[in-house]
């Protein structure tokens, strides 16, 4: 694992102070991930970040800085974001069941741009619209026909809860742009997922490219905001390599030249939209052994966090075959490099965090870092099966190193917040 010696020490000092299990978030790392695409996109794509990679509070005010908008999924997403800093106008709202309070939430605040994903959710959105006297701005969000080969996890080119398929795109588009309480701003696409290969992720932003400047062009429209997706992936195990971004630049600018050379996409900004990337590799997730058993010739470890608070490392995030997430134990070799299972505390078969993982000795009381862990680690783990107490959350400033509780900065203390 990547770790660095100083990064081991700090996650030493962070376990030792807050607990385990715990995640730290390095925000070094996110400066680091947000200037690699920064450096390849600067002149045609800004960032928006996912919240729902990473939602926490404190994190989304490190992240703010780093990129232009943000996108959220959920109401209590969006007032994270605001709290966190974000004006209404730097945000986007996605999501498929969005309940009228949240369609009322993005006509109240005034701004939030209601990513459309289906005919039916326009024309309720355009009902609340005319309640609330506003016009609500919108991007239709359109399935797409196809999904470049290679393209790792995807949701194009089959039925799917998300957007309006490209097949309808332009009925329902004509009809969108007759109501009066909703402005089409653009438009956008969101393909696929944790795509590693190159070409065809550039591939997949050619055509979403393409389909823009179809759209744009036979219903005459001066887009402001178009969001391309991006389904960058990033390395989870030694055999995955990360995404060559300067390929991708490359292979993309001659039809993102052409859609930015209409006239009619003079005041168009056009979006990445990241999660993964920009988190993923900030983010630590440290367990400590409990104890170590053998049983039948193996060697099995049982940690103080399992599933419970990390299920994509378990492998039962989008993965079919388990495949150990990068990891290291902290501390000096002591004993010779053997293969062991690590388990968490729950009372399940699938609670299995590393399967015949090599460690220079692994003891009760040793510290187990799990790299790649800054998305879809602790919002996306079913937290409360079996009741263990939650994982604590960790901030680790860039520069000085400072260690920030921010475990109450998270969705679970927002909700519990509401409740109360
Ligand atoms: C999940 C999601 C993302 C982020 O996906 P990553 O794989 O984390 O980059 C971006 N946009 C939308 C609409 C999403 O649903």
């Amino acid at each position: 694992m990547t770790a660095t010696s100083e990064q081991q020490r700090v996650l030493q000092t962070a376990s030792e102070r807050f607990g385990t299990p715990t995640y730290v978030y390095f925000e070094d790392v996110l400066r680091e991930r947000a200037r690699l695409i920064t450096r390849a996109f600067a002149d045609t794509f800004e960032i928006s970040y996912a919240a729902k990679a990473n939602p926490n509070r404190a994190l989304l005010a490190s992240i703010h800085p780093l990129v232009a908008t943000l996108d959220v999924s959920s109401g209590t997403e969006l007032e994270m974001g605001i709290e966190a800093g974000f004006a209404p106008e730097a945000i986007t709202f996605s999501g498929p069941g969005k309940t009228r309070a949240e369609l009322e939430a993005i006509a109240r605040y005034r701004g939030v741009c209601s990513i459309v994903e289906s005919l039916e959710e326009a024309a309720e959105l355009e009902a609340i619209g005319a309640a609330h006297d506003t016009t609500i701005p919108i991007l239709p969000r359109i399935n797409p026909t196809h999904l470049p080969k290679g393209f790792g996890v995807g949701m194009a080119g089959r039925p799917s809860q998300f957007g309006i398929d490209e097949e309808e795109i332009d009925q329902a588009l004509a009809a969108i742009l007759r109501m009066p309480h909703l402005r089409v701003v653009g438009f956008h696409v969101y393909a696929g997922t944790q795509c590693l290969n190159a070409g065809a992720i550039a591939q997949n932003l050619i055509s979403t490219a393409q389909l823009f400047l179809r759209l744009i062009r036979s219903f005459d429209l001066t887009p402001e905001h178009l969001v391309f997706g991006s389904g960058f992936g990033i390395p989870y195990t030694a055999n995955d390599t990360p995404v060559d971004l300067d390929v991708v630049a490359e292979q993309c600018r001659g039809a993102l030249e052409e859609l930015t050379s209409d006239p009619r996409c003079e005041d168009a900004r056009l979006f990445l939209e990241l999660g993964r990337f920009l988190v993923g590799p900030a983010g630590y997730f440290v367990t400590q052994v409990r104890r170590i058993k053998e049983t039948r010739g193996r060697r099995i470890a049982i940690c103080d966090g399992g599933m419970n608070n990390h299920l994509a490392a378990c492998g039962h995030m989008g993965s079919v075959v388990h495949r150990n997430y990068p990891m290291l134990r902290l501390g000096a070799d002591h004993g010779p490099a053997q293969p062991y299972d690590l388990f968490g505390p729950l009372c399940t078969t699938i609670d299995h965090l590393a399967l015949a993982q090599a460690f220079a000795g692994l003891a009760a009381g040793d510290l187990v870092c799990v790299g790649s862990s800054g998305a879809y680690g602790l919002t996306a783990s079913p937290l409360y099966f079996i009741s263990h107490p939650h994982p604590h959350e960790v901030l680790v400033r860039a520069g000085s190193s400072e260690l920030i509780d921010i475990t109450d900065s998270g969705a679970v203390a927002h909700h519990a917040a509401r409740a109360r």
